[in-house]
C-alpha cells in the first residue's frame, strides 16, 4: 500500500480542495413568472411549461382556448359523428 512521503499541510490540503464544490446544474428561469425551475419541467410555482400550457395537479389547464372552443366546437361533433358512423357501421 502506498504511503505518503510526508504529511500534507492545511494549507496545501485546503488549496486542493478548493476545486472541490458542488454545482447546480439543469436550472433555467421560467418564461412565465422568472423562477429558476429545473428544464423541462413543469413550474412549480406558476404550473407553466415551457411558458405556454399551464398545468395544474398534472391536468392541462385551457385558459386561452375557450374563446377558440366554440369554433372548434362543431369540429369535435362532427368527429364524433364520424366515430359513430364507424360504430354503426361495424
Ligand atoms: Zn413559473
Amino acid at each position: 500500500m502506498a504511503v505518503p512521503q510526508r504529511r500534507i499541510s492545511k494549507t496545501r490540503k485546503r488549496m486542493r480542495r478548493t476545486h472541490f464544490k458542488l454545482s447546480v446544474e439543469g436550472l433555467v428561469t421560467c418564461p412565465n413568472c422568472g423562477e429558476m425551475i429545473k428544464a423541462h419541467h413543469v413550474c412549480p410555482k406558476c404550473g407553466y411549461y415551457a411558458g405556454k400550457a399551464q398545468y395544474l395537479d398534472g391536468k392541462l389547464v385551457k385558459e386561452e382556448k375557450k374563446a377558440a372552443s366554440a369554433k372548434k366546437a362543431p369540429a369535435k361533433k362532427s368527429s364524433k359523428a364520424k366515430e359513430a358512423a364507424k360504430e354503426e357501421a361495424k
